[in-house]
């Protein structure tokens, strides 16, 4: 996830580098030699981001130092933390939209995990120290036991999310939704009327998705809109805004196609890059507007992120130099300490049968199963090659991807596109909207920067909702 709002926040009013620095993705690169701890250090650096206190993160931040020192420690105490976890707990869906990665359906699906099952699991996870359980399907609100998870994973002190299609919150189990704790509510909306209902392929989904919305947040959960942008509903991204700012809703997720299950089918509806352009033009406009009118002390509390194409990073840079040209190499050292995408490192998948994946988006491609092997071994094995690939750093990458001068910052995007478009896990990932000579630009270096970054570090990271 790329958390917009965090950027522009930086270029308003810029905070320290901090401690992460020397153990950025750049650090590693710049040597071309990956160092000795990296990424153990790069997955607590995105803890951190995740502005989420975890268990265990004062020990880690202790680890991190020993490794900055460049020599390890004698006595250094390891404690790599555990990836956010996006957990599809049933496939079952009252819904059978057009980019559904799960393809689900309105049935039920044999050999999902039992309650008993799900619990065992959450004990591997945390003792793992995977900070975040995002629990999704399917419609998980269609599994019986959802609430009983919730309430269990709260008490675990996971930070949870629940993601959802929104159309079966109602008046009797939004109560229940509140009471859970959630500490986000992701509901997806991609556009109006018209153009959602022919997207999730049901007449009446927008109003009961919008419905739900509404009762969450009436009933004091955090609530986000996700949207999926597409050349199909492209025309209302501009309303779909509006709507989120007139409703008061917390957050605003553009998330762009990624090619997987019925994704992939549909991919001839993605989005050209003229249009991604224009969307992604329009909500950095948005987001620095609402940032720069909060510093005047006006209401901010909306957050406007991106999911599925790390690429997002190496725009926003470009776009900031632009505006901010004394900003620019601030911002790109804090887009590289953010690192670009973490599947297979800092994000995870498990599907409703306890198949493991490097993401969701790998749907189809497992790892092994927890009633097998337990997560954090599986997660741990480097013997698949994927798996290996992807937490190699520099990632084997190749054509543009392979040259691009924001690797370091993007991590070669989202591999799933590349895969299904060529069979080649490390081809250049089609769905990157930057022209040749924009991933040649490298952003002007700025004297004022070295004082400035030597601080504490504050930045965001997160899980996908
Ligand atoms: S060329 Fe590859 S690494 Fe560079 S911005 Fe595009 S997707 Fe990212």
């Amino acid at each position: 996830m790329f958390r917009v709002t965090q950027f522009m926040q930086e270029l308003v009013n810029p905070t320290p580098l901090g401690p992460a620095d020397p153990l950025s993705p750049l650090a590693t690169y710049g040597t071309g030699v990956p160092l000795a701890g990296a990424a153990e250090s790069l997955t607590l650096q995105r803890h951190y981001e995740s502005g989420v206190p975890l268990a265990g993160a004062a020990e880690s931040l202790t680890l991190q130092r020993h490794y900055e020192s460049g020599v390890p420690l004698a006595g250094a105490k390891r404690a790599p933390l555990g990836p956010v976890v996006i957990w599809n707990l049933v496939r079952r869906c009252n819904l059978t939209c057009k980019h559904c990665y799960s393809i689900s359906a309105d049935k039920d699906f044999a050999g999902e995990l039992s309650s008993a099952e799900v619990f065992r699991v959450m004990d591997d996870l945390k003792a793992f120290q995977v900070p975040v359980l995002i629990l999704s399907g399917g419609e998980p609100l269609l599994r019986p036991d959802i609430f009983d998870i919730g309430r269990r994973a709260k008490a675990m002190g996971f930070y949870v999310g629940l993601s959802s299609n929104g159309t079966l919150v109602n008046a009797e189990n939004v109560a229940a939704i509140a009471a859970t704790g959630f500490d986000y509510v992701g509901i997806s909306l991609d556009g109006l009327a018209a153009t959602h209902d022919r997207f999730r392929r049901k007449e009446g989904a927008f109003a009961a998705a919008l419905n739900g919305v509404r009762l969450c947040r009436d009933a004091g959960a955090k609530v986000g809109i996700r949207f999926t942008l597409t050349q199909d509903n492209a025309d209302d991204f501009p309303a779909l805004l509006a709507l989120t700012e007139s409703e008061g809703i917390h957050k605003f997720y553009l998330s762009h196609l990624n090619y997987a299950g019925r994704g992939n089918k549909n991919r001839k509806d993605d989005a050209h890059h003229r249009t991604t352009r224009a969307a992604l033009d329009r909500l950095f406009e948005r987001c620095l507007q609402q940032v720069q009118a909060a510093q005047l002390g006006g209401n901010n509390e909306r957050e406007y992120v991106t999911g599925n194409n790390d690429a997002d990073g190496a725009y926003l840079l470009r776009w900031a130099s632009e505006r901010f040209p004394e900003q620019a190499e601030h911002i790109r050292r804090k887009l590289v300490q953010w690192g670009g995408n973490a599947s297979g490192v800092n994000i995870a998948n498990i599907d409703n049968l306890g198949v493991v994946h490097p993401d969701t988006m790998w749907w189809n491609y497992p790892l092994g199963n927890v009633r097998e092997r337990p997560f954090s071994e599986i997660w741990n094995d480097l013997s698949d090659p994927l798996m290996a690939g992807l937490k190699t750093s520099p990632r084997p990458v190749t054509g543009r991807c392979a040259s691009c001068a924001h690797l370091a910052l993007c991590n070669g995007n989202t591999r799933v596109r590349a895969w299904q478009t060529t069979g080649d896990f490390w081809a250049e990932d089609p769905g990157c909207y930057l022209t040749d000579e924009e991933i040649r630009f490298v952003a002007p270096a700025s004297s004022q920067l070295a004082g400035r970054d030597a601080g504490a570090t504050t930045s965001p990271a997160g899980a996908e909702t």
